[in-house]
């Protein structure tokens, strides 16, 4: 769907299995930036290909104007199928610094956080052609340009990042959603990088991979909520941490979500620091 100008959302379903076999479906975003030539923000997961160039063609454009694939983090689900349109297309793919370990060798990324399904998400390596830091602009022809914002805590390399003219904020997972499961690895980072997106002004469209997108002052009031999330894990991990992980989950609104890797990886992450988040 076309959200602005220039700016068109893909949303990429796709089923994980839990350890208990029960079948879990969730979404991602994939967004697609239509200028002389085409960018790509994140790939979705493996063979997400097939509905980017079906979305693409049926728009009037062809797949092969793909030029860049800006990702905004390293985790499978959002380049499962970056190795096959690099491929087909030539295009380059522009990550973070810290980003890149993950995106080119996806096996060290499994080794240090190994998440179910893993294998049925990734596409396996690829090369990172632009290596991005904070503060780095992107020229994408015609006066539109993107702005880097390294936002981590989700994971190290993970960036936001602002499309002009359009006052577009792509924000990956960095902004963590209330009633969803909590994902993040660093507390004091997540929290010092949606304090870094509150003060990023004059957004009016906020487009997250795992939510749909917001408007207006909805943008802010999302990155607010997120805080305010964040502390209300805080509080519920330090809390009932010591009872079981299902009694934080309840704690959190999410009473009865079975537990899983990514979510303790997350609680454990606010008992391993000495986090003020205040
Ligand atoms: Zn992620």
């Amino acid at each position: 769907m076309q959200v602005t100008e220039h700016v068109h959302a893909i949303k990429i379903p796709f089923s994980l299995t839990s350890d208990s076999g029960m079948l879990i479906e969730r979404f991602v975003y994939a967004y697609l930036i239509y200028g002389r030539e085409v960018c790509l923000v994140d790939c979705g997961v493996a063979s997400s290909e097939k509905i980017i160039f079906d979305y693409m063609k049926k728009t009037g454009r062809d797949p092969q104007e793909i030029s860049l694939i800006v990702q905004t983090h390293s985790h499978a689900d959002h380049i499962g199928a970056t190795p096959v349109i690099k491929e087909l297309t030539g295009c380059e793919v522009a990550a973070h610094s810290d980003a890149l370990e993950w995106i080119e060798d996806p096996d060290v990324q499994f080794r240090e956080r190994p998440i179910p399904n893993f294998d049925t998400l990734s596409g396996g390596p690829v090369k990172v052609d632009r290596v991005l830091e904070d503060g780095d602009v992107i020229d994408l022809g015609e006066g539109m340009a993107i702005r880097v914002i390294h936002t981590p805590g989700h994971s190290n390399g993970s960036i936001s990042l602002v499309l002009s003219p359009d006052h577009v904020l792509f924000s990956g997972d960095s902004i963590p959603l209330p009633g969803d499961i909590p994902i993040y690895d660093n507390v004091a980072e997540v929290i010092s990088s949606l304090r870094k997106l509150r003060e990023t002004g004059g957004v009016k469209l906020l487009l997250s991979s795992w939510d749909d997108p917001v408007k207006g002052d909805d943008v802010y009031k999302a990155i607010d909520e997120g805080i305010d999330y964040v502390k209300r894990v805080h509080e519920a991990v330090l809390g009932f941490s010591s009872v079981s992980w299902e009694k934080v989950l309840e704690e959190i609104g999410l009473e009865g979500v079975p537990v899983n890797p990514l979510v303790v990886r997350t609680f454990e992450a606010h008992l391993k620091e000495d986090v003020d988040i205040s």
